[in-house]
């Protein structure tokens, strides 16, 4: 990452490196906590809730920063407000609203990153290019959610959707201070445009337990 900072002309020290703890058990996400790092993230709310119960006990539970990367069911949104600070992959109205009234009042608003599909892969979650503009002024309009950036997986092996998603978000009237892209495989050409969140599993952990 520090490499990646330098030869983009980016502050060292300036992209967030979250470590994606999903299939990881409890005490690997210790390990890296105890090593001094904070910010964790996780797709699947099950697993994140019992890991989080496993380490409440721990010193730095509280300083834990836990971000929700995974697909969002409406079942699941009060208890992803209840239990993250930030999730990344909002891509519907009805799910941003529902966050935002089920956010417990003596918090903070829930931090959100709206995602993108940008190469426009039919199977893929995320908001088509055009349709971006209307949909961050719905959610901005909404009370508990602060709309921070914009998220996206490319297609395999394709980076050029990382500028593409730049050059989109400069774009908005009020363009978002974050991005959240890049992963194990592809976090060097993602700070080169601009990313400000690497989202990295497989490259910290190694391969995710069966
Ligand atoms: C699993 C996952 C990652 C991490 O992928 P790695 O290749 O293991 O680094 C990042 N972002 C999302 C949305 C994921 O689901």
């Amino acid at each position: 990452m520090a490499e990646a900072e330098h030869s983009a002309g980016r502050t060292p020290g300036s992209v967030a490196l979250l470590a994606v703890s999903k299939g990881q058990s409890a005490a690997a996400v210790a390990a890296l906590a105890d090593c001094g790092h904070r910010r964790f993230a996780e797709s699947y709310l099950q697993e994140a809730l019992a890991k989080q119960q496993a380490l409440a006990q721990c010193p730095w539970a509280l300083d834990l920063e836990w971000h929700f990367i995974g697909p969002i069911q409406s079942n699941k949104t009060r208890k992803i407000a209840e239990s993250f600070d930030w999730v990344h992959s909002v891509d519907r109205l009805k799910i941003a609203e529902r966050l935002s009234s089920q956010r417990p009042a003596e918090r903070a608003p829930l931090k959100v990153f709206i995602e993108v599909n940008i190469d426009r892969e039919p199977s893929k979650a995320g908001l088509l290019p055009e349709e971006l503009a209307a949909f961050v002024a719905d959610c901005r309009a909404l009370p508990r959610v602060q709309v921070v950036g914009l998220m996206t997986i490319p297609e395999p092996h394709g980076v050029a959707g990382f500028a593409r998603l730049a050059a989109l978000n400069a774009q908005l009237v009020a363009p978002l201070p974050l991005l959240s892209m890049g992963m194990s495989a592809d976090f060097p050409q993602a700070i080169a445009a601009g990313s400000t969140h690497v989202r990295v599993g497989t490259a910290l952990f190694g391969v995710r337990g069966a």
